[in-house]
């Protein structure tokens, strides 16, 4: 009848929460980049299981896990796309303030996937569009064998960030917002899924 819905049961979406163990990542006020990374990844990791997409984290809990490790845990897992999940800080700027989205500029997918989750971000949590950007020096997005893409939520080196970054509430707009950049993704992506 025309009214065709995709379906995302044959989907696996590997969500990479950044660092963990003795790679905190950034760490301001006590607060560890590993930990809301972590926090982030799991909400955006239920959302799309209510979906019916299968996901799979690279680490649930605080592990250390190389940068090698993460992409090869998600093509073992047969991922159609990975989707590393971080916050930013700046030692220059104190004011810096947004989301943005990096992604490798030779793996297949990969511009589209990272341009589509920027844009449902910015929408779900109003924060400032800082854009989509190649970053080819990120390992993770140059050993991903899938569409890959690294978010950086905020910058927790602005106090106002900060907080807002540590707000249950705003986690989950940003989980949301990762969650319906992926669906936006694989609902326009031709073939393939
Ligand atoms: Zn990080």
């Amino acid at each position: 009848d025309g009214s065709w819905q995709p379906t995302f049961q044959d989907v696996t979406v590997a969500l990479d929460p950044g660092h963990g163990g003795s790679s905190t990542g950034a760490q301001y006020n006590g607060i560890r980049e590993s930990d809301l990374n972590l926090s982030i990844a799991r909400e955006a990791a239920d959302a799309l299981r209510a979906h019916g997409i299968h996901v799979v984290l690279t680490r649930n809990g605080d592990e250390e896990l190389s940068l090698y490790r993460r992409t090869a845990l998600a093509a073992e897992a047969g991922a159609d796309l990975f989707i590393s999940i971080h916050c930013n800080a700046s030692d220059t700027d104190p004011e810096a303030a947004g989301i943005y989205t990096a992604y490798h500029p030779d793996v297949r997918g990969s511009w589209s996937l990272a341009d589509t989750l920027q844009g449902a971000l910015v929408a779900a949590t109003g924060a400032a569009d800082t854009g989509s950007w190649s970053r080819p020096n990120l390992a993770v997005l140059r050993t991903a064998k899938m569409p890959a893409a690294l978010v950086e939520c905020g910058y927790m080196s602005t106090p106002e960030e900060l907080e807002r970054l540590l707000q249950p509430d705003y986690q989950k707009q940003l989980s949301l917002g990762i969650a319906q950049g992926i669906l936006s993704y694989l609902g326009g992506a031709d073939g393939g899924f």
